[in-house]
Parts: structure tokens; C-alpha cells; sequence
């Protein structure tokens, strides 16, 4: 599924509930738990079109509830990795909770907006099949399967194209 950005006025409570009922369904079907901490520590990604630090996640849940050790909080963010839920932006050192499972033979891009810093993740399978071609021409077995690409969201473009227009008619 590659849904893109989302809108600016999205049902956000929508994404949230959407990322924890997969996450919940993910561990059901592979045995592992998925305790009330890395549970809050998902949830606090998930709020968030933006990737979070770790650093930043331990600021968030100190407003939530009962505050969580940094230690904690990076071996329950090791965990969400672990079983695909949550993404590592190498580029920010930030995490971002996985709105969606990925085949293995699938290349993740993850497109982040340089003004509004939402990140939106689309697959790609003939990226993917042509990636495994390339590496394995040259006898490399790739591990990591991500693209970062930064740009500008739609809404973000839309609200430069506004600018850029009202700036036009003040001159
Ligand atoms: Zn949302
Ligand atoms: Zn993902
Ligand atoms: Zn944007």
C-alpha cells in the first residue's frame, strides 16, 4: 500500500489506532509480546509523522506517564525494529513507526519533506528486483533495503506555490 502523506487535516486518531492494531496483529501472529512498554513507545512514534529521537521518546512519555529510562526506552525501540514496526531514518537518527508490513523482496523509500518534516514511506518491488540485480552482479548480498529521498510534500508544495503567488502580487 503506499499511501503517500497523509492530508493536513487527516483523522489522525485514525493513523494512530491503524499503526497499533497492526502492530498488535504483527506479534499475535509471530508469538512475541509486545509489553505496556514497547507498546507506549510505538504509540508515541506513531503520534508522529515525523521521526522521533530517542531522546525525544523519553521526553514524550515523561508527559505522558510514569517516565521511562533512556535503556528502556532504546531496547523496546531495538524490539520494534527487530520486528519491522518501526523504521530507522539513518539521516536524522530518528525512528518512525511502519504503517504497513513489507515483503522481503521490496525496497522501502522513505520520502522525507524538508519544510513540514513528515516522513511518508512508499514500497517499491521493481526497485527492489532491480536492487538485488545490481548487488548481486557484483556478488553483494544487500541488508538493508531503505532510500531516503527529501523533497517536498503536496501540501507543502502547495503552500510554497501560495506563497511564492502572494509574494508576486505584493511587488
Ligand atoms: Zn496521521
Ligand atoms: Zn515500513
Ligand atoms: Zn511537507
Amino acid at each position: 500500500m503506499n499511501a503517500g502523506f497523509p492530508s493536513l487535516d487527516h483523522d489522525h486518531k485514525r493513523c494512530v489506532a491503524d499503526a497499533m492494531a497492526r502492530a498488535d496483529e504483527a506479534c499475535d501472529a509471530r508469538g512475541v509480546r509486545l509489553t505496556p512498554l514497547r507498546r507506549r513507545v510505538l504509540q508515541a512514534l506513531a503520534e508522529s509523522h515525523s521521526p522521533l529521537g530517542a531522546y525525544e521518546i523519553v521526553e514524550r512519555l515523561k508527559k505522558t506517564r510514569e517516565p521511562v529510562p533512556a535503556m528502556s526506552v532504546y531496547r523496546a525501540l531495538d524490539f520494534l525494529l527487530a520486528e519491522g514496526l518501526a523504521h530507522r531514518i539513518e539521516s536524522q537518527n530518528a525512528f518512525l513507526a511502519c504503517i504497513h508490513g513489507h515483503e522481503t523482496d521490496e525496497i522501502v523509500l522513505f520520502l522525507l519533506c524538508e519544510r513540514c518534516k513528515r516522513v511518508a514511506e512508499v514500497t517499491s518491488g521493481a526497485l527492489g528486483r532491480d536492487l538485488s540485480q545490481a548487488t548481486r552482479g557484483v556478488g553483494f548480498s544487500a541488508k538493508a533495503r531503505v532510500l531516503e529521498v527529501s523533497g517536498l510534500c503536496n501540501a507543502c508544495k502547495k503552500t510554497e506555490a501560495r506563497v511564492k503567488q502572494s509574494q508576486g502580487i505584493s511587488r
